[in-house]
């Protein structure tokens, strides 16, 4: 029987328990007979352990079995696959926290607080970094899984006063954070709209003293357009619906999300899974742990407030044609809470100004212009107010104590999305995830089998789909999606969405991932606008509307929109609009070309980090309990790769190590390499797992490391430092 528990493996740790080897090899064994006693019901619960020909039905088979038992965790080895069960189980509670905590990753049911735990402990014990990539589609469970992992940490960790508050701090960071950031889309009630890379850090003793907080490509268009079904940030309802008399008196606010233009696009200000004005109170006490002063939060929700304000600003058209704002009330209101004079506001939202040689000249807008550089202003102002509160929470979760510490990164970004119809969003957004998921592949797939090369060990290879080509596609330079578009933002005047499109035609036509109207067939013709592109994306295909692509882009935020913010008396936005930053004289980087930027330096974060993974599944698409759609994960299992992280977990070696670091590990458990080992590494590491009495089958030797297959294995020789 013990054959089966070979199939697992863990990692190298002390446990809490001090009970023998065989005591729990039992206790697995135990569960395991349970587990395959109960298997017809509840299926596996590591999927390594089902038959080795496993095929992608008798996966899916496992997963719904135990997604209708409520079982929504199951492990692939290390990996975690988790399925959104779309509602409350009673899984997350102090005792399950305390169950995992210090106990070995496989003696009990699989659950993100294992995952956690053995992160926790292997960075302990091996005193390094890691990170966990938690991916999945949007509504898929990201943001869940990485607020339950972080709950975990605040919990099990040590605590005394000081580390509690940081604890409190990392823990509230999170409301407010989603607040600002999350927004309500036909995916999602609670959708992350910005990319958020956290680092927890720890000192020796294991006591998470700090944290630092990294944010991709917030979602600004949203402030200003919400599609039908969607609503804006969350925060904007949550003031309304939930913010005190005094308070909504003070910034000249009205209860009624219906009287904010900016609120009412998507026509659904009310939901029934949103309870604002309780999130309110969840925000205001967030925001006093993590130290806002009364004057932080009063600028804060002024700006909030004025950008209602603005969005409800109309203009007028005088005689020549010219935008005009005459006597307007909501005028009054920004101005007061942005703290500047009526008269620059009302020059700067009707005007550009142009510098002639010698003298400026004021050139007024058109009404269109007007409202177009009104949405700017608002989208500017919310954009970097959140850039604000990003560095405003870091300087709270600031560790001032300089000593070494570890840490463990938490990515939670926005899951890749399809609409009925996509546009500039949706291409960061989808780009992003092809990024990740290439990650995943170098790290996973890509790299395992490379490193089975490198060390010279036997291997039969494991095909796997390598999206490297899609990422090309939008990144290569000079002849890639992310060039054709610069290129033509840098042409204004001439360049349109419909020219993009057709640069993209001529210069990338032929591309097996991407097909216009013009260049597909009549099938697919019928499904296209001349506006559109597709690009077939590793998690499906993707139509986008080219109509904006140029504008988002650019994000031009007129000069004088810039100065007219600058004589703002409102700290936060005298912080976000610096006297000091560059004119426009200098052309800013592309939106685009920033969050490729941004997205490469995440990759260099997280590849000096050990990697560990939590796949996250939708089950259907209704956002329903109980409702399993196999079409739907069985698309989701392909495009993650699970089959093929299977194949290659189940074929290989559960554990490699350095000959240098594993001996010095384990030379204390023979005497002819302890202390004083003189020989290479190699010869030690041989010599140390004869006397062990490994079995020619249970490892093999590489070039620079020892490969061990079983973690059975690996599980004794630590047993062994007990005795
Ligand atoms: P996005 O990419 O849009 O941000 P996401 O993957 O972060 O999506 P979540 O916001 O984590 O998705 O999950 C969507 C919703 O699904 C949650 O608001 C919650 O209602 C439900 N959900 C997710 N995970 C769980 C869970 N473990 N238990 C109960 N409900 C869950
Ligand atoms: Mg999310």
């Amino acid at each position: 029987m013990l054959s089966s528990v070979q199939k697992r493996y863990w990692g190298t740790h002390t446990f809490k328990t001090s009970r023998s080897l065989e005591e729990r090899c039992n206790q697995i064994l135990r569960n395991m007979e349970a587990s395959l006693t109960a298997r017809d019901r509840v299926g596996i619960q590591d999927f390594v352990l089902l038959d080795p020909h496993t095929s992608e039905s008798a996966f899916l088979d496992n997963l719904r079995k135990r997604f209708h038992e409520n079982l929504i965790y199951t492990y692939i080895g290390t990996l975690l696959v988790s399925v959104n069960p779309y509602k409350e189980l009673d899984i997350y509670s102090k005792k399950q926290m305390d169950t995992y905590m210090g106990v070995n990753f496989f003696e009990l049911p699989p659950h993100i607080y294992a995952l956690a735990d053995n992160v926790f402990r292997t960075m302990q014990s091996e005193f390094n970094n890691h990170f966990i990539l938690i991916s999945g589609e949007s509504g898929a469970g990201k943001t869940e899984a990485s607020k339950k992992i972080l709950q975990f940490y605040a919990v099990s960790c040590p605590s005394t006063k000081l580390l509690n508050n940081v604890r409190d701090r990392l823990l509230l960071s999170n409301p407010v954070l989603e607040a600002f950031g999350n927004a309500k889309t036909l995916k999602n009630d609670n959708s992350s709209r910005f990319g958020k890379y956290m680092d927890i850090q720890f000192d020796h003793q294991g006591g998470a003293v700090g944290g630092h907080i990294l944010s991709y490509l917030l979602e600004k268009s949203r402030v200003v357009h919400q599609n039908h079904g969607e609503r804006n940030f969350h925060i904007f309802y949550q003031l309304v619906e939930g913010g005190e008399e005094d308070l909504l008196r003070w910034l000249g606010l009205e209860r009624n999300c219906k009287n904010y233009r900016y609120l009412v696009q998507g026509d659904c200000a009310k939901v029934s899974s949103i309870n604002d004005k309780s999130d309110w109170k969840t925000v205001r006490k967030a925001l006093s742990v993590i130290e806002f002063s009364e004057s932080d939060t009063e600028h804060l929700f002024g700006i909030i407030a004025s950008v209602l304000h603005l969005g409800n600003i109309k203009f007028d058209v005088d005689a020549r044609g010219y935008a005009t704002l005459n006597n307007n009330q909501e005028m009054h209101w920004v101005s007061k809470l942005l703290g500047i004079p009526n008269q620059v506001l009302q020059q700067g939202l009707t005007h550009r100004k142009i510098e002639a040689k010698t003298e400026e000249v004021f050139s007024p807008f058109s009404v269109d212009h007007a409202v177009y550089a009104r949405d700017a202003l608002a989208k500017a102002i919310y954009g970097r107010t959140f850039n604000w509160l990003v560095n405003k929470i870091n300087e709270s979760l600031a560790n001032k104590d300089s000593s070494r510490k570890t840490v463990i990164g938490l990515l939670d970004i926005y899951g890749f999305e399809v609409f009925s119809v996509n546009s500039f969003e949706q291409f960061c957004i989808n780009y992003c995830n092809e990024k990740l998921q290439q990650l995943f592949i170098e790290l996973t797939l890509k790299s395992e089998q490379e490193e089975y090369e490198m060390e010279g060990i036997e291997w039969e290879p494991v095909p796997y789909f390598n999206n490297k080509i899609i990422c090309d596609l939008v990144e290569e330079k000079f002849r890639g999606i992310i060039s054709l578009l610069d290129e033509e933002c840098l042409r204004p005047g001439e360049a349109t969405d419909i020219t993009f499109l057709e640069k993209m035609e001529e210069k990338i036509g032929g591309h097996p991932h991407f097909v216009t109207h013009k260049l597909g067939d009549q099938k697919t013709r019928k499904t296209l606008d001349r506006g559109d592109f597709r690009l077939l994306h590793y998690a499906g295909e993707v139509t986008y509307c080219v109509v904006g692509f140029l504008d988002k882009n650019n994000d031009l935020l007129y000069r004088n929109g810039k100065e007219v913010m600058r004589q703002s008396k409102n700290a936060i936005i005298k912080h976000c609009f610096p006297s000091t930053e560059p004119d426009s004289k200098r052309r800013p980087e592309t939106v685009v070309t920033q969050f490729k930027s941004s997205l490469v330096g995440l990759t260099e974060i997280l590849m000096s980090k050990e990697p560990w993974y939590v796949r996250c599944i939708k089950p259907n698409e209704a956002k329903q309990p109980g409702h399993f759609n196999d079409v739907l994960v069985r698309h989701q299992v392909k495009y993650l790769g699970l089959m093929e992280h299977l194949r290659v977990r189940r074929a290989g070696f559960a554990y490699r190590r350095k000959y240098e670091i594993f001996l010095q590990r384990y030379k204390p458990l023979c005497p002819d390499t302890w202390p004083n080992w003189k020989g290479t590494a190699a010869e030690g590491v041989q010599l140390l797992i004869k006397h062990l009495g490994y079995k020619p089958d249970e490892y093999k030797m590489g070039r620079t490391k020892i490969f061990i297959r079983h973690p059975r294995t690996l599980f004794a020789t630590e047993d062994a430092f007990q005795v």
